[in-house]
């Protein structure tokens, strides 16, 4: 995997021998007692998910959390994206920051955490789409006033990579093979998507869409915005035609001639964005479009959690929505 170093500069040759001469070691057993506290804190206020009742006890140093009505005794990350990995629950939301807040591939991700491809990839998609359905619970809590304008604006087209197969995977994490042959994907292209942005203050919602024609693919980003960041105030674009159609209270500033209309219009912010997720999302090879949509919404979803200094407790309760409800 000598070549990786050439294409992934957050990655380079020193920070992976670092690595292998065993001086980079990672301690994930705080980050393992954190997420459990975190865990079972919300088993002490969530409703039991057998019996309904408000009973569950939770002990230190016990696994598993208990009804005192119903005798129920799951383990502590029951109903969580953490239950059942071949990874501690640290080393699971390590994977996911790493994945989420880096440059850091999925497969460098493997050789840091000393594990498998698989139980990383799976384990980072387990946890992405519980946090696809956990963060707007999580930010309506946290959510601050709004004042801004939504900027929206769309990017050029992204490939989502090859057709109906995960990314390419260079032989074991660790030792693997000796070549260092780039790893050549075969496979029909996928799908070309377009990303679209919505940014208000510090949210920021981020969908992949196949095309842009404002009925079809602008609404639900809008309206997530609005439902994230309630009222909705101006909405700024740039002068894209599929804009045209929007009913809100829209202002426009025109691309190619300037980049802030005369009464302050601009979409700088969202702009900015696409500086910042391009590299991002360069460091996958390819992703199913699926998978390609899911990163997208993850980055936003991370970038405004760190836009307003959410802890990780905040980040932790994003990934049990609804508080193991859905279980009853
Ligand atoms: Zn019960």
């Amino acid at each position: 995997m000598a070549d990786m170093s050439h294409t992934q500069p957050a990655f380079g040759g020193m920070l992976r021998n670092l690595i292998d001469d065993g001086i980079l070691e990672l301690r994930t057993e705080p980050l393992d007692a954190l997420v459990e506290r975190r865990l079972k804190h919300l088993w002490e206020h969530t409703p039991c998910p057998q019996c309904g009742n408000r009973s569950i006890r939770t002990w230190e140093n016990v696994d598993r959390v208990w009804c005192r009505s119903c005798q129920f005794k799951p383990a502590y990350t029951y109903g969580t994206p953490f239950s059942e990995k071949d990874l501690t629950c640290g080393e699971v939301l390590l994977a996911f920051i790493l994945y989420a807040d880096t440059l850091l591939s999925i497969n460098q991700i493997a050789i840091v955490l000393d594990r498998a491809y698989n139980t990383i990839h799976t384990a980072i998609r387990d946890l992405e789409a519980a946090l696809e359905r956990g963060f707007p619970v999580v930010w309506n809590r946290l959510k601050q006033p709004y004042s801004g304008p939504l900027q929206v604006d769309e990017s050029g087209k992204v490939c989502s990579g090859y057709k109906g197969q995960d990314p390419p995977r260079p032989g074991r994490a660790r030792g693997g093979s000796s070549r260092s042959g780039r790893t050549r994907w075969q496979g029909r292209h996928g799908d070309q998507l377009t990303l679209v942005a919505a940014c208000r203050d510090e949210l920021t919602v981020i969908r992949a869409k196949k095309g842009i024609r404002y009925e079809g693919d602008l609404e639900p980003l809008i309206t997530e915005a609005e439902d994230l960041s309630q009222p909705l105030g101006e909405v700024w674009t740039d002068g894209l035609q599929a804009y045209r159609w929007m009913e809100y209270d829209h202002r426009t500033v025109i691309h190619k001639e300037q980049y802030i209309s005369p009464d302050g219009v601009h979409i700088n912010q969202v702009e900015c964005l696409w500086s910042l997720l391009h590299p991002w999302l360069r460091k996958f090879r390819g992703l199913s479009k699926h998978g390609l949509e899911q990163a997208a919404h993850t980055f936003g979803c991370v970038w405004s959690l760190n836009n307003i200094g959410a802890s990780l407790f905040a980040l932790i309760d994003c990934f049990t929505p609804g508080r193991f409800r859905s279980f009853a």
